[in-house]
């Protein structure tokens, strides 16, 4: 084990006293909590919970999260891959439900990477509204997608652009934003020992400062009346009460939304970064208080009365010609409904999305996913997309293959061996207990798995 860095362990004394020292440095040598999120665009958490093949105790924050409490490995499970639930720890799971989205929102996540709170931001969104989530480090994007294809929502753009670009580009446009900053992670001292190697007091004043700008740029973005939500994982007062003690005095336009500190959550320590004393409004949730790790939470609320940014919308660009006949054969023969409205169909280069409610025009900016990634065209065929399968009913697609979770054959498809399959050659979604896991094609009696590589190595 890497012993916490002694110039932590004296500022923490130093915070909270021996005493409670003592308790904080107990919890950071016990084991970190396992919790999963359950998907509420696929299963209710009360059905998931009389399913589940783990152990679950129920987050009291969150309705849809549980820890799992019975050592088992649930990222390793079908229904892991068929996008039931995302593995989060539960002190992550506060930033959204705060935050709250509503349906039919325009949403941003404006450090998103993996993915985790986007997710949940999502199933909150019930697919109705507009939701991106950006990053800036390409290769981190790039797992984020494969995590929202798996979550299976429809409303979700997602780019990878710096900050300030979007600010000068969209504007005050979002009702809501999310900045879960890049912080110097103390609160996953007990998780993940790599941050116990990198943190230096050095480290932290950089962290505040990039955090700093990145409030600045995430302010901008937001609509009057809007809300932003900055939240760390750290317990550091630079990068906690520090950005917001600084944030608040640079933009009066914006104020601390008080939070009730219940559950075992305490209110923020102002004092502890000269800061405003609204500041105690925010929260910290602390791991030797909470079955969590540690958070630092802060609603705030844009309440000037300048316009919101109109944007023109970006226009869909319907399939034509043969892109137009390929796709429509492919519903003809694959679906027994259309999966999206054609008025939100768009092509860019050779992929088909369906664009959210509300997009605006993306000109110049660097986009992964226009949105609902539905497939894409090659010479003569359309093939669909992984994300196709994840997001909609089983009972949309005309020919089915079905798993039972405990099945080896479910695992062979996401390890994509071959399985015999008497029926038509042709698309087929394969689904685990009914919940779709992905495409297949069968071919003279055998089923293709089309399970994309990073699916089995999960
Ligand atoms: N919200 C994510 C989740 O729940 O899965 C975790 C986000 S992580 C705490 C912070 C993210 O900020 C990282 O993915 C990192 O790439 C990103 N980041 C770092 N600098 C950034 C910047 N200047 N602009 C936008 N994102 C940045």
């Amino acid at each position: 084990m890497i012993d916490l860095p002694p110039l932590f362990v004296s500022r923490m004394k130093r915070l909270l006293g021996e005493g409670e020292f003592a308790a904080f440095q107990e919890a950071l040598r016990s084991r970190p909590q396992i919790g999963l999120r359950v998907n509420a665009l696929k299963i209710s958490a009360q059905d998931f919970a009389a399913r589940s093949p783990f152990a679950l105790e129920p987050v009291p924050w969150c309705p849809a999260g549980f820890r799992v409490v019975d050592g088992s490995r649930p990222g390793k499970h079908p229904y892991h891959a068929a996008g039931l639930y995302y593995l989060q720890e539960p002190s992550a799971m506060t930033p959204a439900e705060v935050l709250a989205p509503r349906p039919g929102e325009r949403v941003l996540d404006l450090a998103a990477a993996p993915g985790g709170k986007t997710t949940h931001l999502a199933s909150l969104m019930r697919n109705e509204g507009l939701l991106i989530a950006n990053d800036v480090q390409p290769k981190r994007v790039h797992e984020m997608t494969n995590n929202l294809d798996r979550w299976g929502a429809r409303n979700i753009s997602v780019l990878v652009e710096q900050p300030r670009r979007l600010a000068e580009r969209l504007g005050a446009f979002f009702d809501r934003v999310l900045l879960d900053a890049p912080c110097s992670g103390e609160g996953m001292f007990r998780k993940d020992y790599s941050a116990r190697k990198t943190w230096t007091p050095n480290h932290v004043a950089r962290c505040a400062r990039i955090q700093a700008g990145l409030i600045h740029t995430a302010a901008r973005l937001v609509r009057p009346g809007g809300y932003l939500l900055y939240s760390t994982c750290t317990f550091a007062p630079e990068e906690d009460e520090g950005t917001i003690g600084q944030f608040l005095e640079k933009h009066p336009e914006f104020g601390v939304v008080p939070l009730e500190a219940k559950h075992g959550f305490e209110h923020a320590r102002p004092e502890w970064a000269d800061a405003p004393p609204a500041v105690a409004g925010a929260l910290r949730l602390w791991p030797h208080k909470i079955p969590g790790e540690g958070h630092f939470i802060a609603l705030l609320r844009r309440r000037d009365d300048t316009l919101p940014a109109t944007l023109p919308a970006l226009r869909p660009a319907p399939p034509k010609g043969e892109m137009r006949a390929l796709y429509d054969r492919f519903v003809e023969e694959t679906m027994r409904r259309e999966p999206a409205l054609r008025s939100r169909l768009a092509v860019f280069g050779n992929r088909l999305y369906a664009l959210p409610e509300g997009l605006p025009d993306l000109k110049g900016l660097r986009v992964e996913r226009f949105g609902w990634w539905l497939g894409t065209f090659k010479t003569g065929r359309f093939e669909p997309a992984h994300s196709l399968a994840l997001a909609i009913e089983a009972e949309d697609a005309v020919e089915r293959v079905n798993f039972a979770a405990d099945d080896p054959d479910a695992r062979r498809y996401l390890h994509r061996e071959p399985l015999p399959s008497p029926g038509p050659d042709g698309w087929v979604l394969v689904t685990v207990d009914g919940f779709p896991l992905g495409w297949a094609k069968r071919v003279q009696g055998t089923l293709k798995s089309r399970a994309p590589r990073w699916l089995g190595r999960v």
